[in-house]
């Protein structure tokens, strides 16, 4: 069985991705289970989806947490020690990263015994897509051709009957988009992992938890301040001081209070905190706040 687990922020199009490489499968012969994990938070936020490809039929359910292939579609992640894309990946493991950096550069920062691949994913959606903030095709694409077992025509079989499903249109596009990806990888050869069993006398019953502490209820005030959610960023807002012209309707219409203001009544964006959503560009009348791509992981 091949596990493959998906990583990315929430509108990226993580959960199509593991939907489209589940459907590929199928469509070349194989038993697929795919499903995402998220929470209650919006746009921007990590979440983490799973693809289990096999010839038998998948019984194994839940979360992966050995997996054989990761895909990380943003690279900021990798600075996220909540998101902890790289969690469980070993020797046998092959990780991709959708990077700007050099292969050797990531290697270096990451320091994985794991075989590492990359390439910039969102410089190749925004020739064909004319955009970079949507991955599921690319990222589906990427995974689908490093597993090895999918043709290039299933995968284009299941993009096209994936995207037709969610009414997207552009469905010439992300079919060109996949050919160039496909192209542009290989096959990664997976050393064998060990499959576990689990012995009846492993199995550990639960008992029922506490309320407090088992729901996903945020008992303790003013906790926000803590979670800097500035990490969730894909895109930073930038004010253009020359041109702003004080009428704070961006500091009105964050929806997170990430602006606030500085000497002089300027808005000041709290880059910590905000998570990158754009409203307030959109919503500046004179279009005084430019949109910049998160450089993405530093040394
Ligand atoms: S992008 Fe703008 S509106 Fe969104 S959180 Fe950041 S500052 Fe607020
Ligand atoms: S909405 Fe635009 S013009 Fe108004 S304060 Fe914000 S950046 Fe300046």
């Amino acid at each position: 069985m091949y596990r493959i687990r998906l990583h990315g922020r929430g509108g990226q199009g993580i959960k199509t991705a593991s939907q489209i490489l589940g459907t590929a499968a199928f469509y070349s012969g194989y038993q697929a289970q795919d499903f995402p994990l998220y929470g209650a938070e919006r746009r921007g936020a990590p979440i983490v989806a799973f693809t289990r490809i096999s010839e038998k039929p998948v019984l194994e359910r839940g979360p992966i947490s050995s997996p054989d292939i990761i895909l990380v579609g943003d690279e900021t992640l990798l600075d996220d020690p909540q998101a902890a894309p790289l969690c469980g990946a070993d020797e046998s493991t092959a990780v991709f990263i959708n990077s700007t950096l050099e292969t050797s550069v990531l290697q270096q920062q990451l320091h994985l015994s794991s075989s590492l691949l990359k390439l910039n994913l969102t410089e190749l959606c925004i020739q064909h897509l004319n955009k970079g903030t949507v991955l599921s095709t690319a990222l589906a694409a990427a995974g689908a051709r490093l597993v090895g077992m999918i043709t290039l025509e299933a995968l284009l079989k299941a993009v096209d009957a994936e995207l037709s499903q969610q009414g997207i249109g552009s469905i010439q596009e992300n079919l060109n988009l996949t050919k160039e990806i496909f192209q542009n990888l290989f096959p990664v050869v997976l050393k064998p992992r060990k499959e576990k069993t689990i012995s009846p006398s492993e199995i550990i019953l639960m008992e029922q938890a506490n309320i407090e502490e088992a729901a996903p209820i945020i008992l303790s005030p003013g906790n926000m301040i803590l979670r800097k959610t500035g990490n969730w960023r894909v895109q930073r807002p930038e004010i253009d001081y020359e041109h702003c012209n004080h009428c704070l309707i961006c500091y009105a219409r964050c929806p997170d209070g990430a602006i606030s203001l500085g000497p002089d009544d300027k808005p000041e964006i709290d880059y910590d905190h905000c998570k990158g959503c754009l409203i307030c560009a959109q919503e500046c009348p004179g279009h005084f706040i430019n949109t910049v791509r998160e450089a993405g992981v530093e040394s």
